[in-house]
C-alpha cells in the first residue's frame, strides 16, 4: 500500500475542484486534486470525434460577477466570444440582442395566445423588474475573488454603495421562491401559456431564478475551442503553481479520524484537510466513522440521513449530430444557443402525472404504452439546441456542423426502461423522434443531411462525473433542501460536520451552476487558508 501526504487532498476535478486546487496551490500548499475519469472538467466539458467538437455538459457561460473576476485574480487568458441566444415557438424565432428583446419575447407570445395579451404584459412587467435585480446582483465583480486588503478603492468605491442595493435585491429574492409553475397561475390563466414560459426550467425551479433567464440570455460567453476551455486553463494554472493531479483515480472511502482518503486499488491519501469537490450522497455513504467522538458520528449520520433522502434534480438526454450542412444554413434559422418549443401546446401533466403513473406501474414496463407517451413527451416538450460551429468555427470540420440538442429528462424512467432490458432500443427511439420533430419544424433540411447520431442519457451523467440520479445542477428543488439555499449565509455551504473536511460544488448551495460550483470552491480554499 502506497502513501502519500498532503497539505490538502481535493477529491473531484470539476470546474468546483479545480478552483479550490488552485487558490490552495497559489497559497503556497502542498495540494493534491484527484478526478476519476482521465481528464478533469466534469460537467464542464468538451469533447471531439471525427473533427467535430461538442461541449457534453453546460453549452454555454454566465459570468454572474464571477467567472471572469476569477480568472482575472488567477492571471488566466482565456479567450471568448458573445453566445448569443434564439428563442423560438413553431415557426416564429426572435433572436435576444439587447433588454429591448423583451418586447419582442411578448408580441412573440401574444401571436401564440392572443387572448392572453394582459397576462402576458404582467409577465414582461415582472421580468423587467427581476431584470434591475440581477442587474444589482451580479453588476458587481464578486467580492470573494478581490484582494481587498491590497484594493482598498474596491470596498469604498464598489462594495459600500452596492451592499445596501444587494441585501434589498435579497429580500425581494426571499419573497419569490415559489415554484416558478404556482407562481405564474397568479396571473396567467392559460395553462398552455404557463408550460411554455416554465417547462425548460426544472421541475419546481424558485420562480426569481426562473423568470431571471431573460436577463441571463444576454450575457452568455463561449470560450473559443469549447465551454471545457474553462476547465482546461484552471488545470493548467494549477499545474503551473506546483499542484498534484491524478487522474483516472476513484475514491472509495474516506476515514476522517485518520484523515485519509483511499482509491479504488488501496493507495491511500492522507491530508490535513480535504474538500470533497463531488457528489455528496457519495461522500456520505463511503464515510468510516472510525474512532470519532460520538458527537461528531451522530451529527454525520443525521447529516447523511437527510442527504440520502433527497434526490438530484432533473437530468438531461442530449442528442450529438454530425451534420452534412454548413454552419450557414443554421445562422439562417437562429444563432447558436436556442431554446426553441415546436408546439404552443405545452407539456401539461406529460412530464408529471402522466409519467409517474407510467412509472408507478414500471414492473411490467409496457413498451407500447411507453413509446406513445414518448411521442407527446418528444412533441410538446422545449430544447436547448447548441451549435458550437456558429461560436467559433474550428468547432466543425469545413462545410459541415455539429448539433447538440438535449431536452430535460427523468433518471428513474431510464433506470427503469434499462432493468426491463430495452435501454438501446429505449434511446435509439428517442433520438429517432426528436430527430423527427425537429427536422419537421425548425430545420426542416435536417434529417437528410445527418452523418451520424449518438446521445447521453441520464444514466450515462451519472456514471461519467457520478452524480446522484444524474443531475446536472445539484439536489431537485424540494421543501426540505439538505444544503443552504440562501444567498446572504453562501459561505456557511462549504461547512461539514465532519472534522477536517470542506464540502464545495454544484451539491453544497442550491440553485448551483457553473457559477456557484465556482464560488463554493474558492469559499472552501478560503476556510482552510484562514485556519
Ligand atoms: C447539459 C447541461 C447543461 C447545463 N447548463 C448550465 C447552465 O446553463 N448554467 C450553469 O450555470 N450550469 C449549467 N450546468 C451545470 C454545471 O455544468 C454544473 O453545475 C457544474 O459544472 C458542476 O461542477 P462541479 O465541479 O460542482 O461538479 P462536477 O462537474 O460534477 O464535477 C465533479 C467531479 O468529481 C469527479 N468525481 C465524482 N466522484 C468521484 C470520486 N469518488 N473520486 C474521484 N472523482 C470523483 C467527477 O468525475 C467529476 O469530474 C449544465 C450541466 C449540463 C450537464
Amino acid at each position: 500500500m502506497t502513501e502519500n501526504k498532503y497539505d490538502t487532498v481535493v477529491v473531484g476535478g470539476g470546474i468546483a475542484g479545480l478552483t479550490a486546487a488552485t487558490y490552495l496551490s497559489r497559497a503556497g500548499g502542498k495540494v493534491l486534486l484527484i478526478e476519476k475519469n482521465n481528464v478533469c472538467g466534469g460537467l464542464v466539458n468538451t469533447f471531439c470525434r471525427n473533427g467535430f467538437c461538442y461541449d457534453a455538459g453546460v453549452r454555454a457561460l454566465l459570468d454572474a460577477g464571477i467567472i471572469f473576476t476569477m480568472l482575472n485574480d488567477l492571471g488566466i487568458r482565456l479567450d471568448v466570444v458573445k453566445s448569443p441566444v434564439s428563442v423560438g415557438i413553431g415557426n416564429k424565432i426572435i433572436n435576444i440582442k439587447d433588454t429591448g428583446s423583451l418586447s419582442d419575447y411578448r408580441n412573440l407570445l401574444v401571436k401564440f395566445y392572443p387572448d392572453d395579451e394582459k397576462d402576458i404584459d404582467e409577465l414582461v412587467r415582472i421580468i423587467r423588474k427581476i431584470m434591475k435585480h440581477m442587474d444589482v446582483l451580479y453588476g458587481i465583480e464578486n467580492p470573494v475573488f478581490k484582494d481587498l486588503v491590497h484594493e482598498p478603492g474596491f470596498i469604498l468605491k464598489k462594495i459600500l454603495p452596492w451592499f445596501p442595493r444587494f441585501l434589498f435585491t435579497v429580500g425581494k429574492i426571499n419573497r419569490m421562491k415559489t415554484p416558478v409553475e404556482e407562481y405564474l397561475k397568479n396571473f396567467i390563466k392559460n395553462p398552455s401559456l404557463r408550460d411554455i414560459i416554465s417547462q425548460h426550467f426544472f421541475k419546481n425551479t424558485p420562480s426569481f431564478f426562473a423568470l431571471s433567464y431573460f436577463s441571463l440570455y444576454l450575457d452568455y460567453f463561449y470560450p473559443k475551442g469549447g465551454v471545457g476551455r474553462l476547465a482546461e486553463v484552471i488545470h493548467d494554472k494549477l499545474l503551473s503553481l506546483g499542484g498534484e493531479i491524478r487522474t483516472n483515480t476513484l475514491i472509495t472511502e474516506v476515514t476522517p479520524s485518520e484523515k485519509l482518503v483511499k482509491d479504488s486499488n488501496n493507495i491511500i491519501y492522507r491530508y490535513n484537510n480535504l474538500v470533497w469537490a463531488a457528489d455528496l450522497k457519495t461522500l456520505y455513504r463511503i464515510i468510516e466513522k472510525g474512532n470519532l467522538p460520538s458527537e461528531t458520528v451522530k451529527s454525520i449520520e443525521e447529516t447523511k440521513e437527510k442527504m440520502l433522502s433527497c434526490r438530484g434534480g432533473d437530468s438531461v438526454f442530449t442528442l450529438f449530430l454530425e451534420v452534412d450542412a454548413p454552419p450557414e444554413a443554421f445562422a439562417e434559422i437562429a444563432h447558436g444557443h436556442f431554446f426553441y418549443t415546436p408546439s404552443g401546446q405545452g407539456l401539461g401533466e406529460t412530464h408529471r402525472k402522466e409519467l409517474s403513473d407510467l412509472l408507478a406501474r414500471s414492473v411490467d414496463l409496457k413498451k407500447e404504452e411507453i413509446l406513445s407517451w414518448l411521442g407527446r413527451f418528444t412533441g410538446l416538450n422545449t430544447y436547448e439546441i447548441s451549435i458550437p460551429a456558429l461560436k467559433d468555427p474550428a468547432m466543425a470540420p469545413e462545410g459541415k456542423t455539429g448539433v447538440i440538442i438535449s431536452l430535460l429528462a427523468e433518471y428513474d424512467l431510464f433506470r427503469k426502461v434499462q432493468e426491463a432490458g430495452w435501454l438501446e432500443e429505449f434511446t435509439n427511439e428517442l433520438e429517432s423522434r426528436i430527430l423527427k420533430v425537429i427536422s419537421e419544424t425548425v430545420y426542416p433540411f435536417l434529417s437528410d443531411k445527418v452523418i451520424s447520431r449518438f446521445s447521453f442519457s441520464p444514466l450515462s451523467i451519472e456514471n461519467r462525473v457520478g452524480s446522484s440520479e444524474g443531475g446536472i445542477t445539484g439536489w431537485a428543488f424540494t421543501d426540505s433542501m439538505p444544503v443552504i439555499n440562501k444567498i446572504q449565509i453562501a459561505d456557511r455551504a462549504v461547512l461539514t460536520p465532519i472534522p477536517s473536511v470542506y464540502q464545495a460544488g454544484q451539491w453544497v448551495y442550491s440553485p448551483a451552476g457553473v457559477p456557484m460550483s465556482i464560488l463554493t470552491g474558492k469559499l472552501a480554499a478560503d476556510r482552510i487558508l484562514k485556519r
